[in-house]
């Protein structure tokens, strides 16, 4: 605030006015003299004065009518006359007839003068202060456009408003001319879902805790939610003289919140709902762990009921293995000594029949030493203990071999046996041994299943990369039914079966050893004309294709 007092001394009594400033002065006031009117209204154009003394006999003009002139251009001034014994009933009715114009009597009571300047000086600071605080409390009143500030009297919710802020009339949308004076009752919506009447009364009587939730209506009928506090104005005595109601529109407060709950409750039952999920996939799961636990059991039991079988198995081909070759040895034993003697006997002998006989004898001794390795080989093979020597080689001697180790026969069934090779063989992997084998089984059947005059011929060349073999008779073919279980183990043709002799596995013992060499083996056959046994072997280039 300004302290600073601003005091214009007029007087023509040059003395006077120098005293009375140096007095002033010493108060610490800012003073200015003026010996007439025309300098005092000049002084006052150009400066503001609080407090102007003045001498009520000027030369110029009288002091009354100078201050009358010089309230004219400063209004809020306020003025003292200092006056005579002589001129004190002027003085007297002048300061009746204007509030802000008091008078002094001379000879001035210097003492009386400085205690009346002070009191002058203090209504003045105050009353400019309570000015001041009210322009400010007016500027917030009409500055604070969001908040709501209504003034009624004491009297409830019929009281009349006696203030409606700025921001009032921008919230309701009444003008202050059209809502001053009427209730503040229609403000508030009496079905309110926050207060009821007697409460709002209650708010309006200042009975009530605020702010309150409240339902406000504006001058369009639309409500809004909003946040009302109301505080008691009370006088110097303290008794209640108004109620000033603050209210500010919550709308979109409450729409948050709503959206909160709305989103909360959705959270709530999505949450809900996932649990729900959750636990029929849990009940599922468990259900599933159950039954897999279950099957795992029964695998469990399964795979130690099968390693039992297993063993048991191999117990039994031990044993069966154990058996054929002690079975072979036995048999073997007194077959060597009959082959050994029958062979030198045939050689010894010169007489005929004898010899033949003795010949007899050793080839039959021969056939079952054969027929014992063959057994033993279908034996090996079924247990996967067949096992090849295998390498690279060329078969074409193999072959021509196996031609001539068969022409006696045939030259004695007097049917052609003839080989047809390919001029040049691939290498193949193979065991010689065992294709030998292979070659002379499927050329002695066809020896023992053409008749006489026939003809058996063994052809051998490429064919995709691979070895094939072929051996062609012209014996009585095989009937379409009995070729697919030809290579079965045991498995004879049954028109065979009365006129030659066999056990059936030699076809099954070929193929065996086929598939152990990678290869595959078929018959090809029309009853009455023949029949053709192919085999394949893999050839080097076979070799590195695969
Ligand atoms: P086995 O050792 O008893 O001769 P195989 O397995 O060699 O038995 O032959 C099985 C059957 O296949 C023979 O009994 C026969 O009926 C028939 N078979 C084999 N080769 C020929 C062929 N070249 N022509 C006609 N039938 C054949």
């Amino acid at each position: 605030m300004d302290k600073e007092f601003r005091i214009m001394i007029i007087d023509d009594d040059v003395h006077l006015a120098a005293t009375i400033k140096s007095i002033l002065d010493g108060e610490g006031y800012v003073t200015h003299i003026a010996h007439d009117g025309q300098a005092a209204l000049d002084m006052c154009q150009g400066m503001v004065f609080d407090l102007a003394l003045v001498d009520i006999k000027l030369p110029d003009v009288s002091g009354i009518v100078l201050v009358d002139k010089l309230l004219e251009i400063q209004p809020a001034m306020e003025a003292i006359i200092i006056t005579g014994y002589a001129a004190l009933d002027t003085a007297v009715e002048a300061v009746r007839q204007r509030p802000i114009l008091s008078y002094l009597t001379k000879p001035l009571n210097m003492d009386q003068f400085l205690a009346f300047i002070r009191q002058v000086v203090k209504r003045r600071r105050a009353e400019k202060s309570q000015r001041e605080s009210e322009a400010r409390l007016k500027a917030i009143f009409e500055a604070a456009r969001d908040v709501s500030l209504v003034m009624t009297d004491t009297a409830g919710m019929n009281a009349p408003i006696l203030e409606f802020s700025a921001g009032a009339e921008n919230i309701f949308g009444y003008s202050q001319e059209e809502i001053i004076g009427r209730p503040i009752g229609m403000l508030h919506a009496l079905d309110d879902i926050y207060v009821q009447p007697p409460e709002i009364e209650a708010i309006w009587r200042c009975d009530e805790i605020s702010p309150r939730e409240a339902t406000l209506i504006k001058k369009s009928g639309e409500r809004f939610p909003a946040l009302l506090s109301t505080y008691p104005v009370n006088d110097a005595g303290g008794n209640m003289v108004a109620v000033v109601g603050v209210s500010i529109d919550i709308t979109e407060r409450k729409q948050m919140e709503h959206a909160q709950k709305y989103h909360a409750n959705q959270l709530e039952d999505m949450v809900g709902q996932r649990t729900a999920e959750l636990k029929a996939s849990k009940d599922v799961l468990v259900k599933e762990i159950a039954e897999r636990k279950k099957i795992e059991e029964r695998l469990k039991e399964s795979y130690e009921k099968e390693k039992a079988l297993r063993e048991q198995l191999e117990t039994e081909i031990n044993k069966q293995m154990q058996f054929t070759r002690a079975l072979a040895h036995e048999l073997k034993t007194p077959l060597t000594s009959i082959l050994m003697s029958s062979q030198t006997l045939g050689n010894e002998l010169c007489e005929e029949p004898l010899r033949s006989l003795a010949k007899n004898i050793s080839r039959g001794a021969s056939n079952l030493n054969d027929r014992i390795d063959e057994l033993l080989d279908v034996a090996r093979g079924e247990i996967g203990m067949l096992q090849l020597k295998a390498e690279m080689l060329d078969i074409r001697p193999l072959l021509q071999e196996a031609i001539d180790d068969m022409d006696t026969l045939a030259a004695s069934r007097e049917i052609t046996l003839i080989a047809e090779l390919a001029p040049s063989l691939p290498l193949v992997w193979a065991d010689e041994v065992r294709i030998k084998q292979i070659v002379l089984n499927l050329l002695n059947n066809a020896l023992k299943f053409t008749p006489e005059g026939g003809r058996v011929c063994l052809q051998a060349g490429s064919k995709d990369s691979k070895l094939l073999v072929e051996i062609q008779d012209t014996g009585p073919g095989i009937p379409d039914e009995e070729r697919k279980l030809i290579f079965d183990l045991y498995h004879r043709v049954r028109v065979d079966r009365a006129e030659y002799s066999g056990l059936g596995i030699g076809l099954a013992l070929c193929k065996s050893l086929v598939v152990l060499h990678g290869g595959d083996i078929w018959v090809e056959s029309n009853e009455g004309e023949g029949s053709t046994f192919s085999f394949t072997l893999l050839t080097e280039s076979a070799e590195s294709t695969n």
